[in-house]
This record gives C-alpha cells, structure tokens and sequence, in this order.
C-alpha cells in the first residue's frame, strides 16, 4: 500500500520511516510509545509495508467530548471523556471505558491499540478501541456517576452500536455502568439493543464466565507456558500482584490445579505464606473488608518484594509500569504472567529475555476477557444464550490455540512472546488492510 506522496524517495520498508514522530520526551513509562516500542519492533522484523505502517501507527478516530452534569447539589461541572477507536478493518471497535481522574488522550490510545493487537491474536473478528472519562469517581454519587455515564453515551451515541464501536467495563467501570450505557442507547434507538456493550449482568444479556473470564485465561496460559518449560504446574509456587478480578480469580484457578499462591498484594498490602495462602479464604476477607490488609494466617512484607520472591510464576494483575528497568534485574520467576495491561516496559523486557524470563505478553495472557465479550455479543445477536460449560471450554480452545500460535511465530523467528504477539496480530490486521485496499 503506497501513501508517499514522492515515490522517487518512497521508503521501502518500516523501519525507514519509524521514529520520525516520536517524541523524544515522551518516558519509558508512557503507555502509547510503550505500545509502539513493540510495535515498531514487530514492524521491522515483518518489513512492514511503509504505507500500512503509518496507516496503522495512527489511530482511526480520536474523539473528546464533553460531559456536562448536574451536581447533587444543584451546580454544574463539566468532565473530559474520550473514545479511541484505533483501527476496524478486521470488526466492529471492542475496548472498555475508564473512569479515572489519570486518564490521558495518550492512555487511551495506546490502550485501544492494545486492544486491536489482542484481538488480532486470539482471531475475533473485532478492531480495538479504548475510552474514558477524567473524573475521580469516589467524589462522585452513584447519581451523579449516572449522569456522567448517560451524557457521555449520548455524546457518543454516533460512534457506539453492535456493528461499529462496542464498549465493555475497564478501571472503576462495571456491570453497572454497562446497564446505564445499553440502557441511554436503547432509549435512543427506541428499542432494546443488548449487543452495544458487553460485561452486562447476566440477567439483562450477559454472559456467564464473563466475570472469571481473563483470570481463567490468565491460568490456561500459565498451564501452557510451564508446560512448554517442561515444569509442572501441579506445586508450581505463583506470587500475584492485584487481588481484583483478575488476580484473584487467576490465583483461584490456579489453585485448583495445584498451584501454591504463595503471595498476593493490592493496593493496601502484600502478604506471603510459603505453605500457601487460601485463595477463596483470602477473597472472602476482601469481600468482608474490602482490602487484603489485616489478613491473617500470612507475613506482611513489602509490596515491592513480592515481584523478587522466589516463585516459578509471577503474575502482575494491577497496574501498569509495575515491572521496570529497575526491579526486573532481581526477577526470578520463570515465568511472568501478564494478567494486567502494560505491566512491564520495554526496558524491562530486554533484561528479562536476557534472564531467560519466559513473559506471556498482555495482550495473549489478558485476552480471555475480550474472548468471553466476544461470545457474550454473539449471545445477543442470536438471542441463544449458553451454558457456562460451553463458554469456559470454548475460551479453552480459543486460548490454547492462540498461546500455541504465538509460540510457533516466536519459535520460527526467534524472537520472545511479546513480540511474536505483536507480529502475529500486526500481519493479521495488515492482511485484512491488503485485501480490502484503501478506499478513495
Ligand atoms: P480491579 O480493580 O478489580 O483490581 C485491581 C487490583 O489491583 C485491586 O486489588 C487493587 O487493590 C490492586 N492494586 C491497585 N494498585 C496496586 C498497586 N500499586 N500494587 C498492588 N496492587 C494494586 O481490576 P481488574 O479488573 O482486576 O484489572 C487489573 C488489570 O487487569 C488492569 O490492568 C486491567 O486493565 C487488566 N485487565 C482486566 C480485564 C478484566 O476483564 N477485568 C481484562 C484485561 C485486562
């Protein structure tokens, strides 16, 4: 694909046009040049076309709407909210909205190319997307947190729909914010239209295992990678970072297969037991008192110990930047699960390839969530709903299939997981581009 305006000095390949719009003060922990480290490497190992690559570098559509609300106390304000919709050639956008007062233009880009990449990968028939509201929602009433939703999708009510942009639940969002966004667009479309969002309850066309979801993916990836380590998973000692949905019910998981959790952090704690820690007993504190701390039965330790414990899998379930140039020399585990998005910088993937660490990259490893979204919108447009039985066993096969493919890109390139995710997803996106041309 041509896009040069001068075909005398037309490049020929990626890697003549990468980096000339790179900030140059932009930091390794910038989520957007996080994500197109990888993917400028991954370009050049695919001599990526120079046209797709900058077709793909950008993202499709950048929207910033504001959303005004009435207060509980009768004053006005108005938020920032954004919708990135990086790229659609494969489907319809997929990414979840966040509501949070660090939300930046650069972080939803670079999360709604992480969602086109993960798609890609697992092979659902998605494009990525990404949103967000700068607000601090524990200032906020449940009233005026609905307001905010509402307007925001009806700002958004253009680019949302089941056949172009289908939002889903991310940091401080939930099913019910998933209830209010089906619910303001069907009152618009005069007509109950569940297929706009995924992450719904259940009773109103969610599917069952979505909430499980990306910590069961998080498992069957783990079970592979040792598997391919030729290590055991039965015994296999793990140490989790984030003790949320996707922590804690990877850390359950695993558990049932034999695992030992023998640390877990949030935001409050890190606890380790070397006997293990009783994942469902550690869940039903939090449930009884919201945060990890004060657990019994564990040693506190530092939150930052818990990434160098000796453990053959770590599993980052929290936040991004989390794994750095700095910690990762002191990583031992064998192999790190990437349940949250970005938790390692690129800086910190050279020395863990260096280390021999085997890093399951986010976008394979945290995929089953968008896998079970992707059923739970196939539910809706069939109105044929199915059994937990047949979800969990479809994601199994979904994810086996993706690891194995992943492996085998890595293998034949000789290159690490992360990047084999990327070129993997990167030639998936650009054959569709290729077949379906530029238009006009
Ligand atoms: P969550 O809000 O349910 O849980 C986050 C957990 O991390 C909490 O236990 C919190 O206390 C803890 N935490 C926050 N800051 C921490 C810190 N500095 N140190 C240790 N713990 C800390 O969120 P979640 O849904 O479990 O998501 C976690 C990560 O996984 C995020 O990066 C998210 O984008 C990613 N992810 C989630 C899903 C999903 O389906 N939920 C899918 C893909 C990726």
């Amino acid at each position: 694909m041509a896009t040069t305006a001068n075909s005398e000095q037309a490049p020929t390949s990626a890697s003549q046009v990468i980096g000339r719009d790179k900030d140059p003060f932009l930091a390794e922990e910038n989520p957007f040049e996080a994500m197109m480290a990888r993917f400028d490497h991954a370009a050049q190992l695919l001599a990526l076309d120079p046209g797709l690559y900058r077709v793909l570098r950008q993202p499709e559509k950048q929207l910033i709407v504001s959303v005004p609300i009435q207060r509980d106390n009768g004053e006005i304000d108005v938020f920032t909210g954004y919708r990135v919709l990086h790229n659609t050639s494969r489907g319809p956008a997929k990414g979840g909205i966040r509501f949070d007062k660090h939300v930046t233009l650069d972080e939803v880009k670079a999360l709604a190319a992480w969602m086109t990449w993960k798609c890609a990968v697992v092979n659902i028939p998605f494009g990525g997307a990404k949103g967000g509201v700068v607000c601090d929602p524990s200032t906020l009433s449940i009233n005026e947190l609905e307001r905010i939703t509402r307007r925001y999708t009806s700002a958004l009510m253009d680019i949302f729909g089941p056949e172009s942009d289908i939002p889903a639940p991310d940091v401080n969002t939930n099913e019910r914010v998933m209830a209010w966004i089906m619910d303001t667009y069907s009152m618009h479309r005069r007509h109950s239209v569940t297929a706009v969002v995924t992450g719904k309850p259940v009773e109103m066309g969610g599917s069952l295992g979505r909430r499980e979801a990306t910590g069961r993916g998080c498992m069957i990836a783990t079970r592979e990678a040792l598997k391919h380590r030729g290590l055991p998973l039965k015994g296999a000692k793990v140490a989790v970072q984030g003790f949320g949905n996707v922590g804690s019910i990877a850390a359950l998981l695993m558990e049932q297969e034999g695992v030992k959790v023998v640390a877990v952090s949030d935001v409050s704690t890190a606890i380790y037991n070397g006997q293990g820690i009783p994942v469902a007993d550690a869940m039903q504190w939090v449930r009884e008192h919201r945060y990890l701390s004060g657990y019994p039965g564990a040693e506190t330790i530092r939150p930052e110990e818990l990434l160098t414990l000796d453990v053959d899998v770590l599993l980052p379930a929290a936040v991004e930047n989390a794994i750095t140039r700095k910690n990762a020399p002191h990583i031992t585990a064998k192999v790190i699960c990437e349940g949250a998005n970005g938790p390692t910088t690129p800086g910190a993937d050279k020395i863990l390839e260096e280390k021999g660490v085997f890093v399951i990259p986010d976008i394979l490893a945290n995929a089953g969530g968008v896998t079970v979204s992707y059923f739970e919108w196939v539910q809706d447009r069939a109105a044929y709903f199915w059994d937990e039985p047949t979800v969990n066993q479809r994601l199994e096969q979904i994810l086996t299939r993706s690891f194995l493919d992943v492996l085998s890109v890595a293998q034949r390139h000789g290159v690490n997981m992360r990047i084999a995710a990327y070129m993997l997803a990167i030639e998936r996106v650009a054959a569709v581009h290729r077949l379906r041309g530029l238009y006009a």
